[in-house]
């Protein structure tokens, strides 16, 4: 059966109350009249989750949040669990975009143990991988690719795993304009996907939805869209343009 396509839009640390709401209802509206596919998320920042949520209330866009804690309460000042997310109406969370794995620090511990944590509170995870400049030129995207999975999805089976959303973003692509070309990100869709059958089994690797995020665009979203084993995107900087990122979810292929 062909894999339903998801289209999600990081809006980082951008926007204001009143133009986050504003984008929300935009997309909103766009997306109403149209049928089921493909699936839209949105992910802005966690002030906004709340507001945000009422803005896309009865609609088939998705809310999801970009990061979590891996507790479920404490002394964790700053920091947002998972029934909190859940609790304002968050279906979806980003685990180990490059910017907290990079920015932040988040380590493969950290991104495991979030990744659990979302999880635990039926949030969908969309797991983040990807590798770094350096790592591509010197040959080791795969390796680094495989660590980030295993490390995140080690002893989880199959079965806790049938919500995740997989997202390539080749850490040199996000907020650059430098996109990898259609079939460079195919073939490393298509090596994630054989890593998952190796470990997993060959049909939940055909079943498991994989982004691609890197400067995606509307002017270069269909040509990557349209690759076998891109199943989506993960859209930064062109979905705080309503327009823009409306027109990314019309070049779904499906
Ligand atoms: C992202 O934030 O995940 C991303 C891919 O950003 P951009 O589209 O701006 O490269």
């Amino acid at each position: 059966m062909a894999r339903r396509g998801i289209i999600g839009g990081n809006w980082k640390m951008h926007l204001q109350l009143g133009e986050a709401e504003a984008r929300a209802r935009g997309v909103r509206n766009h997306l109403s009249s149209r049928g089921p596919d493909p699936e839209v998320v949105i992910f802005p920042p966690a002030p906004f989750l709340a507001p945000v949520a009422r803005q896309l209330r009865e609609s088939r866009v998705g809310l999801g949040a970009q990061d979590l804690h891996s507790e479920d309460k404490g002394a964790y000042t700053g920091a947002v669990s998972g029934g909190m997310l859940t609790s304002v109406g968050c279906s979806h969370v980003l685990i180990g975009h490059s910017e907290r794995r990079h920015v932040f620090g988040d380590s493969h511990d950290a991104v495991a143990a979030k990744l659990r944590a979302a999880l635990r509170h039926d949030l969908r995870p969309v797991l983040c991988v990807g590798e770094q400049l350096e790592e591509r030129e010197t040959g080791r995207t795969e390796a680094v690719i495989a660590t980030q999975l295993s490390t995140a999805l080690q002893g989880l089976g199959g079965n806790a795993l049938s919500t995740l959303v997989i997202a390539y973003e080749p850490v040199w692509a996000i907020g650059t304009g430098k996109t990898a070309t259609p079939a460079l990100a195919q073939a490393v869709h298509a090596a994630i996907r054989g890593w998952l059958a190796e470990r997993f089994s060959a049909a939940f690797a055909a079943d498991m939805r994989i982004q691609y995020g890197g400067s995606v665009k509307p002017a270069n979203a269909a040509e990557l869209l349209a690759q076998p084993d891109i199943d989506g995107a993960l859209v930064g900087g062109a979905s705080l343009k309503v327009d823009d990122f409306i027109a990314i979810t019309r070049a779904w292929r499906g």
